[in-house]
């Protein structure tokens, strides 16, 4: 019964989002290439970038290459003029002296009322970088973690920038510095906001978009999102991957305990409904130099991201802000950063 009344609730809210699979919309999906994140991959995961350690020369060529890509899908720049946000980061155990870089690029909304409201899709584009000493390959390429969630970025900012009619609300594509460090990029990003954070209503991170081989078994046509069930954002990209014929969904565990563990949580801290989606959690080479781009499968990460894509833009496109779950007392403290931010006047 209660389970019953669950999947009623959740159907209802989910209509009122409306993930419809327009023309616009699919002909805008149908962009996103496995070819392209093929080409972006290979690049990024490159021996030539080093395992873009945060902060290192590696690190600045991604930012590069990555604000090429938002320059070339007519992302405006997102920090009076340019793609870069850029700090000296304090790194635990150094006294480091070197800069690094957030690339922030935005598609304007096209409603009037809405455009000046965000949705934030984000993933971190460092890694590990080089390890010391040790015979044979010493470069940690990150390509699954997290150079998937960066080309998905780069391949979700040309595809959605490509409708005729842009979404309502603007878009804000952005990729971190230092995750690797402890959420550096991300945390710097929430004490300096780019975009006022009371109208930012969600924020999509991406993490290992791209291999299937799940420790716990292959996982295709599939993704999960931490804290699935702590807002609605859950219900809205599980209605646009059906609609696309991905699951979208919960990990009976890892949702709730991966919550904590990526970029997602600075925001969320803030307040903002902000979830990170995944193909997998833990996959066989993780956290080591053989997280090659060979072994990303790139025609699962472009059906996947067709899913994401939809709910991106259904968020976008929908006069209604997701909200935190009262019902669910994991959603509580992030409740009540929300309310803070939003003051009394906040919608109900
Ligand atoms: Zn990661």
């Amino acid at each position: 019964m209660a389970l019953a009344l669950l999947a009623l609730l959740s159907a209802s809210a989910s209509a009122q989002w409306k993930p419809d699979l327009t023309r616009p919309r699919r002909e805008a999906l149908d962009r996103i290439s496995a070819d392209s994140l093929r080409g972006h991959l290979s690049f990024i995961a490159s021996d030539l970038l080093e395992g873009r350690g945060t902060p290192s020369r590696g690190l600045n060529v991604a930012a590069e290459y990555i604000a090429a890509q938002f320059r070339r899908a007519g992302l405006e720049p997102g920090n009076a003029g340019s793609y870069f946000q850029t700090t000296v980061p304090k790194i635990r155990g150094t006294e480091n002296t070197e800069p690094a870089s957030n690339v922030v690029g935005v598609l304007r909304g096209s409603d009037e009322a809405l455009r000046d409201t965000y949705i934030v899709v984000s993933a971190h584009y460092d890694h590990l970088g080089i390890r010391r000493d040790g015979e044979g390959d010493r470069i940690f390429n990150g390509a699954n973690d997290d150079g998937s969630g960066t080309v998905s970025v780069m391949e979700l900012a040309s595809a959605i920038s490509s409708m005729k009619e842009r979404p309502k609300r603007s878009v804000i594509f952005m990729t971190f510095f230092g995750e690797e460090r402890g959420m550096l990029g991300s945390t710097y990003y929430g004490q300096h906001p780019l975009f006022p954070l009371e109208k930012t209503v969600a924020m999509i991170n991406l993490e290992h978009m791209g291999r299937t081989d799940d420790t716990e078994g292959p996982r295709l046509s599939a993704v999960v999102m931490t804290g699935f069930d702590y807002s609605d954002v859950g219900s809205v990209f599980a209605a646009a991957g059906k609609a696309t014929g991905i699951e979208v969904g919960k990990h009976p565990r890892n949702s709730d305990a991966f919550f904590v563990a990526s970029d997602n949580i600075a925001l969320a801290a803030l307040g903002i409904p902000a979830h990170t989606l995944c193909t997998t959690f833990i996959f066989p080479d993780y956290h080591k130099v053989s997280d090659h781009w060979e072994k990303v499968d790139f025609s699962n990460m472009a059906s996947t991201l067709r899913a994401v894509a939809l709910g991106i833009m259904t968020l976008a496109d929908s006069p209604r802000e997701p909200r935190w779950r009262e019902t669910n007392p994991k959603a509580a403290k992030f409740l009540e950063a929300w309310k803070a931010r939003k003051g009394p006047a906040a919608p109900p």
